[in-house]
């Protein structure tokens, strides 16, 4: 070992990593860098494409000053929609500050193009836990379900795979719009491919060509070289604040898709007669525009990451989904700890491990829409920015941690080895001889 290994070492040392968990994650690391190098390459090609799409549209310097007011003639605003359409193959896209989250982003893609009479399909299975307010699942002030649209869902089976039987028969004259999300969000399946998206679309389409499909595009945007909206997604929709912003935006959200559907968003998110000529940048053009040029780069870390968690929790024994081998769709990365203690202490390594906030210490808390408490370590530069190295897990059976993001390797790495030694110290034995092994 040379000697900038023994000052990394401790260096490591000082922020609180012993020996053996040091070794230990070398040691799990080593054994990756196949993987590594494809996202790398994954990486490589999606910088070039944004490269690419900010070249093509000719971003200068003077996009980068802020409007305020209406924000008439935004060219930064403008310009940076054209590069969102470009890099996701869309005709158009809609970016903007005034879309608050990705929830408002999504719900904002439902709500201007269904009308009332219209159906909404999910074939995936339960959407995200805030869409079901949104849709009406659960009551919700305002909801698709008030303005007359009703809600079809097809499950997925118990193996993962599309019903493809119940899909077809699902599908009737009032279907409208259908809704794919791409991540797995807290549920139990698996995160679709890009591949699998496309086969589940030109089963639809082939069975009914009106319909627009939707794609929920969060945690998911550059972990491929192909997106949604190029395997026929009519619509693809995500949060700045997660992959496409870099974690540099400090809020949005975006919707990428045909000429159609955005300008249907755009009157929906401003006012019909007005649509995308309003909505000032205030000035955050720049960072958003930067964030999605590191988009790419910060991807490959917060996925370099969650496969070394996984590959690291899967040696100690743990259930991880996805696995250690598995390909990647989405940065999420499950663990099931079975078990309270486990749970917490990993939440109080990350939030440890964080850039902001190391110092306080992450409690069970009681969240609104959750049946149990909810730990969630977050020390991120962003306020809720889930981009950044983040973890939150109900404290319920079977007590899994789904964690996400992280800006650098190196922060993640050092996350999971922080995380590692607080495990270490809630004194369970079998865990401790197998790091030392
Ligand atoms: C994060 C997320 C959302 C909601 O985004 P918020 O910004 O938290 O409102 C919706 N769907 C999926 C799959 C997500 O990961």
């Amino acid at each position: 070992m040379n000697t900038d290994w023994t000052m990394l070492e401790k260096c490591y040392q000082k922020m609180g990593i012993s020996g053996e968990v040091y070794r230990f994650c070398n040691i799990i690391e080593n054994e990756l860098k196949d993987r590594f190098k494809e996202i790398d390459m994954i990486a490589h090609y999606n910088q070039m494409k944004v490269l690419h799409a900010m070249q093509k549209h000719h971003l200068s310097e003077a996009h980068f000053a802020p409007t305020t007011g209406y924000g008439y003639n935004d060219i930064g605003r403008d310009t940076l929609e054209k590069i969102y359409a470009e890099v996701f193959g869309c005709e158009d896209a809609l970016v903007r500050a005034q879309i608050t989250c990705g929830t408002h982003a999504l719900s904002l893609a439902l709500m201007s193009q269904l009308r009332p009479g219209d159906e909404l399909l999910s074939p995936v299975g339960k959407p995200y836990d805030t869409l079901e307010e949104v849709i009406g699942i659960r009551p919700g002030n305002g909801s698709l379900a008030e303005y007359g649209i009703t809600y079809r869902q097809v499950d997925l089976t118990p193996e993962g795979e599309f019903d493809w039987e119940g899909i077809e028969q699902a599908l009737n004259d009032r279907t409208k719009m259908v809704t794919i999300q791409r991540s797995k969000g807290y549920a139990d399946r698996p995160t679709l491919s890009v591949e699998r998206i496309g086969s589940l679309i030109h089963f639809i389409k082939e069975r009914k060509t009106d319909v627009l499909c939707m794609v929920d595009n969060c945690y998911g945007e550059f972990v491929e070289i192909r997106e949604p909206s190029q395997v026929g997604a009519d619509l693809i929709v995500g949060s700045l604040i997660k992959n496409p912003g870099g974690g540099l935006a400090s809020i949005g959200g975006y919707l990428c898709g045909t000429k159609e559907c955005i300008e249907r968003a755009a009157y929906r998110l401003t006012s019909p007669g007005l649509g995308k000529e309003v909505g000032a940048s205030l000035g955050i053009t720049r960072e958003l525009t930067q964030g999605l040029f590191l988009a790419p780069t910060v991807v490959k870390n917060a996925l370099k990451g969650a496969l070394l968690a996984a590959n690291i929790y899967e040696k100690l024994g743990f259930e991880v989904i996805p696995d250690g081998k598995e390909s990647r769709h989405d940065i999420i990365q499950e663990i099931k700890f079975e078990d309270p203690e486990l749970l917490k202490a990993f939440c109080e390594g990350i939030q440890a491990a964080a850039p902001v906030d190391s110092y306080v210490r992450p409690e069970p808390w009681d969240m609104p829409g959750y049946d149990a408490k909810v730990i969630m370590a977050a020390g991120a530069f962003v306020s809720g920015a889930s981009i950044e190295l983040s973890a939150d897990g109900p404290m319920k059976d079977p007590y899994a941690v789904y964690f996400q993001g992280g800006l650098t390797y190196e922060h993640v790495r050092f996350g999971m080895m922080l995380s590692l030694e607080y495990i270490k110290r809630t004194g369970n034995p079998s865990i401790y001889k197998r790091i030392v092994l």
